[in-house]
């Protein structure tokens, strides 16, 4: 298939390989054109611009940061130059708001929308091992299938209304950062009882939980092994907001959200926000007077 695909970030750059490796006509484009030259090696065609990338492309793929580079790449450049008939995969974590603003204006274009965010950190997307959440009118849905199965391990179809994937993908990586929250004010109470924090994790996992997210950024946490970042807490942080502006939208309380983005916060104004998103926990080591690593 011919596809287009923008921003090679740490997860970008990887699905792009993968969808190569697939045997698909791949178009990339990058801000910095330096992660877009490197898979130039590879098969891929540089494209010098969003809207070069989307021309004569089947299928659009967007992997950009948030909501407004989105905007930027989508709605200011590559939306115009995307042919009738077209479908624009949105795999970034963005907004609901946007979403549903990029499926009309894409309804509006004579094109499809589909929402694909997913679950997966860099390793996973290298191993062509995510798990995708996917809507979007049927047919659209289908004609991505293949491009899918190069990339994840797993889809979830949710139905034809695109915006509902992102707002699946918020309330998960809400579960996931909620998670950490508490790992973090465990793991606090622990040490200051002097306690070994990594024997404590061991003995929830096996008694409790036994869950590989509990184990993975358990592990992260014990051995404060914030860097290099699999997810930056700059953009752990704006998926929380974007959490907490769908439940403003719905009016839904969700107080544990608003307390994550305050220490999310006081992370991002220690300077720690391009450190992995589990750095929370330092947050709240801290706060209970525990010495931590020096970092940021
Ligand atoms: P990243 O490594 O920081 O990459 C961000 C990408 O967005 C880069 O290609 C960057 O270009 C581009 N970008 C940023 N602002 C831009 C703008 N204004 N205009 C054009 N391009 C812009 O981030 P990532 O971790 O790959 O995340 C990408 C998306 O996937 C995010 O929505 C994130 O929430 C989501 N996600 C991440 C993970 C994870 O574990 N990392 C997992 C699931 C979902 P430059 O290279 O020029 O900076």
């Amino acid at each position: 298939m011919k596809l287009g695909f923008l921003g090679l970030g740490v997860m970008g750059q990887p699905m792009a390989r993968n969808l190569l490796r697939a045997g698909h006509e791949v178009t990339v484009w990058n801000r910095s054109r330096e992660r877009a030259e490197a898979l130039a090696g590879e098969g891929a065609r540089v494209a010098g611009s969003p809207a070069e990338a989307a021309e004569g492309a089947e299928v659009l793929i967007t992997m950009v940061a948030d909501d407004r580079a989105v905007e930027e790449v989508v709605l200011g450049e590559a939306l115009g130059a995307l042919s009738p008939g077209a479908v624009h995969v949105a795999m970034s974590t963005i907004s609901v708001a946007l979403s549903r603003r990029l499926a009309q204006a894409h309804v509006a274009a004579g094109q499809q929308y589909v929402a694909a965010p997913v679950f997966g950190r860099p390793d996973a997307a290298a191993a062509a091992q995510l798990w995708i959440v996917a809507a979007g009118p049927s047919e659209a849905l289908e004609r991505c299938r293949p491009i899918f199965a190069a990339l994840g391990q797993g889809t979830f179809e949710l139905g034809a209304d695109a915006p509902v994937a992102h707002l699946v993908k918020l309330a998960g990586n809400f579960l996931i950062i909620s998670m950490m929250e508490a790992l973090g004010e465990a793991f606090a109470l622990v040490r200051k009882a002097g306690l070994e924090p990594g024997a404590f994790l061991e003995t929830m996992n096996r008694a409790l939980f036994k869950s590989p997210l509990y184990e993975r950024y358990g592990k992260l946490i014990v051995e404060e092994r914030y860097e290099p970042a699999g997810f930056r807490l700059r953009l752990g942080l704006k998926d929380v907001r974007l959490a907490l502006q769908a439940a403003e939208e719905l009016a839904v309380p969700m107080p544990l959200a608003s307390l994550i983005r305050d220490h999310l916060l006081a992370a991002v104004a220690r300077g720690q926000g391009e450190l992995d998103w589990s750095a929370l926990a330092r947050v709240v080591a801290e706060q209970a007077g525990l010495e931590v690593p020096a970092a940021g």
